[in-house]
C-alpha cells in the first residue's frame, strides 16, 4: 500500500465510528430463516475491552420474579443429580438445587426438609427435650438429624423454662443409652434475651465460645437457638442462596401436573419449598396451565417455574397461567433422545433466544436447561437472554450427585447418569411407590417409549471445586467482553454492542485443540 494512503494512526479510534460494526447483532445472527437454528457451538462472541480485574465482574442473576441468586447455577431435577447433598451444596455455592420426583412425595419432602434445616438464623423449631429424655435418644437425634445440641425444658417444648442443654460431648463417652439427660445436661447455660438481634446473638455466641446459645424470654422460658456451626457456614460460603431472614438456604423442587401431584407440592411446602418446577418435556398443555393457576392461588408466596417451552407461543400460555419463571430446553439434553423420537424440539441456542427475548418484555427470567458442555456454554446461554442455566451431565459427575463413583472398562472414574426419559428411569417410576413423575409416559400407556438413555459420566470432582471454577470461567469471559455483569451482558445485546460471529464447521475445528500428538486436558486446578 503506498504510504500517502495510510490514515494517521491517531486518528484510529475516529475512524472507527464511521464504520460499520464489527461482527454480528444477536438478531442477524439467530434470524432462523436466514441462518436455521443454531446450537451453542455454532457461534463465537467477540472480545470487548478490558479496563476491570476478572474479579470484579459480578453474576446475580434472577431465577424467577422474586428470586435473585449471587451466581446463575442450577442442578436438574434428575434422579442422578439432584438429592439432598447437591441441593445444600448448589445453595451455598451461590446457585439452587432442585430435588427430583422420581421417589415418593414423603421421601421429596425429607429431602427438601434437609436443606431447609441445613444453616440457619434463629432456629425457631429446634428440637428440644425433657429431663426424663434419654441419651439414647439424643444419640438418635444425632444419627438422624446430624445434630445433638439439644436444649432440655420442663415439658420438653418451646415455651418451657430452660433447664439446661445437652451437646456431643456429653454424650460421647457415655455408655449407658438409658441415663436420664437430666444427669449429665450442662444446667448453667449462657443464655440470650428475647428481642436481640441476630447480630447481637452471633456475638455473644462469639464472645463466650460455647456451640449453643439458646434464646429465652423475661421468665426464663425458650423461644430460639442459635449455632456456632452457623456462623461458619456463614464465614465460609459468602455467596449462598438463604433467606434473608431466617437465613435458611434455598431449596427447589420438581413436581408433575397430574391431581396426586396437588398433595405431593402441599408436603414440599409444609417442608419449607421456596421455588418449585413443573417438569415436563413439552410444558404447553391444559394440565400445566391449570396447575400454575392454581398453585399461584393455593400457594402465593411459592415461586413457579413453568415448562419446558422452546418457542413464543408455549411461553406466552405459561407466561399469561402466571408463571413466575421459564424453563427452556427440549432435546437438547445430553442424555436426551426426544429431538430424534419425536421429531419434536429445537436447537438450544435458537430456543433460548426465541423464548426469553418474549419472556423479557413480561420481566420473565428464564432458565436455559440443558446441553451445557463447559464454561463457554453457560456463557452463550446467558448472552442469549437466559437469566440463569440448568446442568444435569456436568453435575451428575460430581461427588454430591447421588450414587457412588465406579470404575469404567476402560478404567476411569465414572457415576451413573440417567435422562429421565429413559426406560431405566420410567420403569423405576412406574414401580416406586406413589410415584407421579410420568413427565415421558401416561398411565395408560401399554408401552414405554424412551426419551432418553442411561450410561455414565466422567468424575468432575466435588462441586465445592466445580462450581468455583465455573464461576471464576464466567467472570473471566465477561471480562473479555468488557463486560461488568450479567445485566449489562443482556442489555449489551439487546441493543447490539455485544457483537457475535457465526463459526463454520472449519472454525470449529480450529477453536478446539488440533494438530498435537497427545495432550491432557485438565480444567482447572
Ligand atoms: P451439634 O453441635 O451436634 O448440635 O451439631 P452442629 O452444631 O454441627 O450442628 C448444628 C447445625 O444443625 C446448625 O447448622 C443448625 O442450624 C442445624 N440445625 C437445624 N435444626 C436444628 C435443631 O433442631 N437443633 C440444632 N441443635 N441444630 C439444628
Ligand atoms: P452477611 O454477614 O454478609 O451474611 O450479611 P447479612 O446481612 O446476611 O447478615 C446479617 C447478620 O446475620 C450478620 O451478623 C451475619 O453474621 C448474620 N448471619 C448471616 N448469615 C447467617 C447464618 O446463616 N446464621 C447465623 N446464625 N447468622 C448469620
Ligand atoms: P411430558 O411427556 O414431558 O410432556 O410430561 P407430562 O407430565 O406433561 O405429560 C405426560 C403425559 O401425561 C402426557 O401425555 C400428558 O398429556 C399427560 N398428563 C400430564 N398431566 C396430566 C394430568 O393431570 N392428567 C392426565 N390425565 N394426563 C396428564
Ligand atoms: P444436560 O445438562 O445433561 O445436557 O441436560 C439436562 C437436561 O436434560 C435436564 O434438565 C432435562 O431438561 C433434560 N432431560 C433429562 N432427562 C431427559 C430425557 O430422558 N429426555 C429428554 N428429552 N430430556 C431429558
Amino acid at each position: 500500500m503506498a504510504a500517502e494512503n495510510v490514515l494517521d494512526y491517531n486518528t484510529a479510534l475516529e475512524v472507527l465510528k464511521s464504520e460499520e460494526k464489527d461482527g454480528l447483532d444477536v438478531y442477524s445472527l439467530l434470524d432462523s430463516k436466514v441462518r436455521g437454528g443454531l446450537t451453542y457451538n455454532d457461534f463465537l462472541v467477540l472480545p470487548g475491552y478490558i479496563g476491570f480485574p476478572a474479579s470484579e465482574v459480578t453474576l446475580d442473576s434472577k431465577v424467577t420474579k422474586k428470586i435473585t441468586l449471587k451466581l446463575p447455577l442450577l442442578s436438574s431435577p434428575m434422579d442422578t443429580v439432584t438429592e439432598t447433598d447437591m441441593a445444600i451444596h448448589m445453595a451455598l455455592l451461590g446457585g439452587l438445587g432442585i430435588i427430583h420426583h422420581n421417589c415418593t412425595a414423603d421421601e421429596q419432602a425429607e429431602m427438601v426438609r434437609k436443606v431447609k434445616r441445613y444453616e440457619n438464623g434463629f432456629i425457631l423449631d429446634p428440637v428440644v427435650f425433657s429431663p426424663q429424655h434419654t441419651v439414647g435418644d439424643v444419640r438418635n437425634i444425632k444419627n438422624k438429624q446430624g445434630f445433638s445440641g439439644i436444649p432440655i425444658t420442663e415439658n420438653g417444648t418451646m415455651q418451657s423454662k430452660l433447664l439446661g442443654i445437652v451437646t456431643t460431648r456429653d454424650i460421647q463417652f457415655h455408655k449407658d443409652d438409658s441415663t436420664p439427660v437430666s444427669e449429665i445436661m450442662t444446667k448453667d447455660v449462657v443464655t440470650a434475651p428475647e428481642g436481640i438481634s441476630l447480630e447481637e446473638g452471633n456475638q455473644i455466641l462469639r464472645d463466650c465460645k460455647k456451640g449453643k446459645l439458646p434464646v429465652v424470654d423475661a421468665n426464663g422460658n425458650l423461644t430460639a437457638l442459635l449455632s456456632r456451626t452457623d456462623l461458619m457456614k456463614n464465614h465460609h460460603y459468602p455467596l449462598a442462596s438463604k433467606l434473608p431472614h431466617s437465613k435458611q438456604l434455598l431449596c427447589g423442587a420438581a413436581i408433575g401436573t397430574r391431581p396426586d401431584d396437588r398433595v405431593r407440592l402441599k408436603k414440599l411446602v409444609d417442608a419449607g419449598l421456596d421455588v418449585v418446577i413443573l417438569d415436563s418435556s413439552q410444558g404447553n398443555s391444559i394440565y400445566q396451565i391449570e396447575m400454575i393457576k392454581w398453585i399461584k392461588q393455593e400457594f402465593p408466596d411459592l415461586q413457579v417455574i413453568g415448562g419446558n417451552v422452546v418457542t413464543r407461543e408455549q411461553a406466552a400460555s405459561l407466561i399469561a397461567a402466571g408463571a413466575d419463571g421459564l424453563r427452556i430446553g427440549m432435546g437438547s439434553g445430553s442424555a436426551c433422545i426426544t429431538q430424534e423420537v419425536m421429531a419434536v424440539g429445537r436447537p438450544q441456542a435458537a430456543a433460548v433466544f426465541s423464548v426469553s427475548q418474549f419472556a423479557a418484555k413480561f420481566g420473565v427470567p428464564c432458565i436455559a436447561d440443558g446441553g451445557v458442555q463447559n464454561v463457554g456454554h453457560i456463557v452463550k446461554g446467558l448472552a442469549l437472554g437466559a437469566s440463569t442455566v440448568m446442568m444435569g451431565g456436568l453435575l451428575a459427575g460430581t461427588s454430591e450427585s447421588p450414587g457412588e463413583f465406579f470404575v469404567s472398562r476402560e478404567g476411569q472414574l465414572v457415576k451413573a447418569y440417567r435422562g429421565m426419559g429413559s426406560i431405566d428411569a420410567m420403569e423405576s417410576q412406574k414401580t416406586s411407590d406413589n410415584a407421579a413423575t410420568g413427565r415421558y409416559f401416561s398411565e395408560g400407556d401399554r408401552l414405554l417409549v424412551a426419551q432418553g438413555v442411561s450410561g455414565q459420566v466422567t468424575s468432575n470432582g466435588s462441586v465445592t471445586k466445580f462450581i468455583p471454577y465455573l464461576q471464576a470461567g464466567l467472570q473471566h469471559s465477561l471480562q473479555d467482553m468488557g463486560i461488568k455483569s450479567l445485566d449489562a451482558l443482556r442489555e449489551g445485546v439487546r441493543n447490539s454492542t455485544v457483537r457475535f460471529e457465526l463459526r463454520t464447521v472449519s472454525a470449529q475445528a480450529e477453536g478446539n485443540v488440533h494438530g498435537l500428538h497427545e495432550f491432557t486436558k485438565k480444567l482447572f486446578s
